[in-house]
């Protein structure tokens, strides 16, 4: 299939153009670079051994878009492009409304000119909000309690409406995406301080951070500390393409959990890494972070069944590949 790759350029946008091109799709990326890296490209062309096109442009700017979808003529579009960092979008929230909300618009009505009918969508758990129950299940009410999720919400509702009259559109609910490319050549590059735990981890791990600050050990937890369902990026990228394949002209509107259905605390992942690094980690335990659940894991049986996709990588695989990046690119992808 020919898909358009809107983020192709970010963290997870690379790692799912990999198994994409792999897998004999055709790919063109669009993205602004605002927080991805044309490095990354390269290095994915490398890794699939094929070439594809790239326009650095932004999803809201309604003539860029028209000249990506001309040039290459999409059958699907799978869409990461968008802001993400939950602190960020309370302080601002009009920038996550307009490049998340705005720019999914000016991405659909280009897709309407240009005869697309399909898209894969980011969405995350973060829709969820307070979890009234474990595991979550895709029928979990949803209640986002910051502005990023709220954005993600949204677009869900706005593609819950677009996708008829042949249409389709698939949401996937991410839950934590952790872990690198098994070669370490692409892996998370975050611009800044990383908010993230693992990535964080891996900061302490190769010595650029002190020590990791577990934000609150007194959760209702096994070890106190807060417990997430940790996705390998890659398991993740393969749900994207298993998502394309089970979309036609009567699919309409899905959303699917995409997690393992296993939790791990922050203690746990912090030790993992360690087993990988060999050497125990540096910690020290400070207040809770505000916005903070005890507890976030899915069931991703829907995705199973439905996508006939599961989960195959283990946190192991995650810190092993995510230290295998993070110490053949002490740097990230800076030269
Ligand atoms: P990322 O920041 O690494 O990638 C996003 C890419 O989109 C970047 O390359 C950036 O340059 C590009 N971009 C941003 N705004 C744009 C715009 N207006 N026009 C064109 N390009 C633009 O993030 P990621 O971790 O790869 O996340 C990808 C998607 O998955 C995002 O939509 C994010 O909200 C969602 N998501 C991520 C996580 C996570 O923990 N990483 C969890 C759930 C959902
Ligand atoms: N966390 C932490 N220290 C950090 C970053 C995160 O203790 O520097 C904890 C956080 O409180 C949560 C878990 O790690 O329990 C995962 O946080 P992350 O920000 O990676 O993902 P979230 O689930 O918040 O989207």
């Amino acid at each position: 299939m020919r898909v358009l790759v809107t983020g192709g350029a970010g963290y997870i946008g690379s790692h799912t153009l990999v198994e994409l091109l792999t897998e004999g799709h055709e790919a063109f990326v669009f993205d602004n670079l605002s927080n991805g890296h044309e490095e990354a490209l390269s290095r994915v062309k490398q890794l699939a051994n094929k070439d594809f096109g790239f326009v650095k442009g932004d999803i809201r700017d309604g003539e860029a878009l028209d000249k990506a979808f001309l040039e290459f003529k999409p059958e699907a579009v799978i869409h990461f492009a968008g802001l993400k960092a939950v602190g960020e979008s309370v302080e601002q929230p009009l920038a996550y409304y307009e490049n998340n909300v705005a720019g999914s618009v000016e991405l659909l009505k280009a897709m309407g000119a240009h005869d697309c009918k399909k898209i894969v969508f980011s969405s995350s758990a973060t829709v969820y909000g307070t979890p009234q129950y474990l595991p979550l299940d895709e029928d979990h009410p949803v209640s986002p309690v910051n502005p990023y999720g709220q954005t993600k919400l949204m677009v869900e509702n706005i593609l819950k409406d677009w996708a008829q009259d042949g249409r389709s559109a698939t949401a996937l609910r991410y839950f934590n995406p952790v872990g690198a490319h098994v070669s370490g050549r692409i892996g998370e590059d975050p611009h800044d301080i990383p908010n993230n735990l693992m990535p964080y981890i891996a900061q302490v791990a190769i010595g650029k951070r002190e020590a990791l600050q577990i934000f609150g050990d007194d959760y209702e937890t096994r070890d106190g500390t807060g417990e997430r369902d940790y996705i390998h990026v890659t398991d993740l990228a393969n749900a994207h393409i298993a998502a394309l394949g089970t979309m036609n002209e009567a699919a309409g509107f899905s959303v699917y959990n995409v997690g393992t259905g296993q939790g791990t605390t922050v203690k746990e992942l912090l030790a993992a890494y360690g087993e990988t690094v060999g050497q125990e980690l540096p910690f020290e335990t400070v207040q809770r972070r505000s916005g903070d659940v005890a507890s976030s894991v899915a069931s991703p049986k829907k995705a199973n069944e439905a996508l006939n996709w599961s989960a195959t990588l283990s946190v192991h695989d995650a810190t092993s590949s995510s230290w295998n990046w993070q110490a053949q690119n002490p740097d990230g992808y800076a030269q």
